[in-house]
């Protein structure tokens, strides 16, 4: 049981959904340097314990928490780059997480969840706030195209891309069942590179032979982002969302970042008002990932859901709880 101080909330953990983060932690190809650690980052709770100087919140408030915490004093963290922040550190990540029936947090990092936000939704605000920095932080505009890379967020990325007024909206990848949730999320165009087409050329056969006015790599391989600046027209903007290994490296001519005048902006995690925009966009329905929900699986089966997901198409998001005895399947 954690223990809280006073500017600290204790939260009953209700889910937490499953991400590929915590793969990378598993196999011990991130935060190896922080175990043994308690994963666990997407998540929805009920607030069991309330520090003395925890404004604004009360015991029994159903909530999540923003994960990213920072030093509040260095450089970036005064220029309100608090994801630079040399003391950075993420819940789940870099410290314990929600793998637990209890996690404590900082009570200014937490969000209460609307009514009509259930718990399950509640714990996929995380990976929503995330589409959406990368999303704010690539500025798609209205009647602009935009090419999706990946199918797992990249889904999100396309109904986001739809929310600003894009078209064509286009969502590369090579599941046919989560390219079938992208056209559901109202996205003009898929692609699924499985049936062999070139997704570069097809890309140009849409686009009037020039390229995306936008494209998003949320795969995180070399291949895929040297296609990316492949994809993407003179002029545009390519967000980079896929996280690839430390020391991978990709092909870029300069000659065309020069000449072709392309953009690239990252984007590392959903931060601050990103967390308040995400609860909006899902509260109101403008956002309903219901459809993305697979399963629920006790805790005690968390190792095995994490292989799974490796090897299943079928499967999308997986929430775990430690309030459950058997398996529950969500959608099919
Ligand atoms: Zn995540
Ligand atoms: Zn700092």
């Amino acid at each position: 049981m954690p223990t809280i101080d006073d500017h600290e909330v204790l939260i009953k953990v209700k889910y937490t959904g499953i991400c590929g983060t915590d793969w990378s932690i598993y196999t011990g190809k991130y935060s190896a340097d922080r175990l043994p650690l308690i994963a666990g980052h997407e998540f929805s709770g009920t607030i069991a314990q309330v520090g003395k100087k925890a404004r604004g919140l009360k015991e029994g408030d159903r909530v999540t928490a923003d994960i990213n915490m920072s030093c509040g004093t260095c450089f970036y963290c005064r220029r309100g780059q608090k994801l630079m922040c040399r003391d950075f550190l993420q819940l789940g990540i870099h410290i314990d997480g929600t793998y637990a029936e209890y996690v404590k947090a900082p009570y200014d990092q937490v969000h209460v969840l609307p009514d009509s936000l259930d718990f399950l939704s509640g714990a996929f605000i995380e990976p929503v706030s995330c589409v959406i920095h990368s999303s704010k932080a690539a500025k798609v505009t209205h009647g602009s195209s935009v090419a999706v890379i990946g199918s797992g967020l990249g889904v999100l990325h396309g109904l986001l891309a739809r929310l600003r007024g894009a078209a064509p909206v286009i969502v590369i990848g090579d599941n046919a069942k989560r390219l079938a949730i992208a056209k559901e999320f109202g996205v003009d165009v898929t692609i699924n590179i499985k049936e062999g087409k070139d997704p570069v050329a097809e890309v140009k056969k849409l686009t009037g032979g020039r390229g995306a006015d936008f494209v998003v790599e949320a795969v995180g391989t070399p291949k895929t982002y040297e296609q990316a600046f492949e994809m993407v027209r003179p002029g545009g903007t390519i967000a980079a969302f896929g996280i690839c290994a430390g020391d991978d490296t990709i092909k870029v001519r300069p000659y065309d970042l020069v000449l072709g005048e392309k953009t690239v902006v990252g984007s590392c995690a959903g931060v601050g008002p990103d967390w308040p925009d995400a609860i909006a966009l899902l509260a109101n329905g403008h956002i309903k990932p219901q459809s993305m929900f697979s399963m629920i699986v006790p805790v005690e089966e968390l190792e095995s859901a994490l292989k799974q997901l490796r090897t299943d198409p079928n499967l999308i998001k997986v929430f775990v709880s430690t309030e459950i005895s058997k398996r529950e399947i969500l959608a099919k």
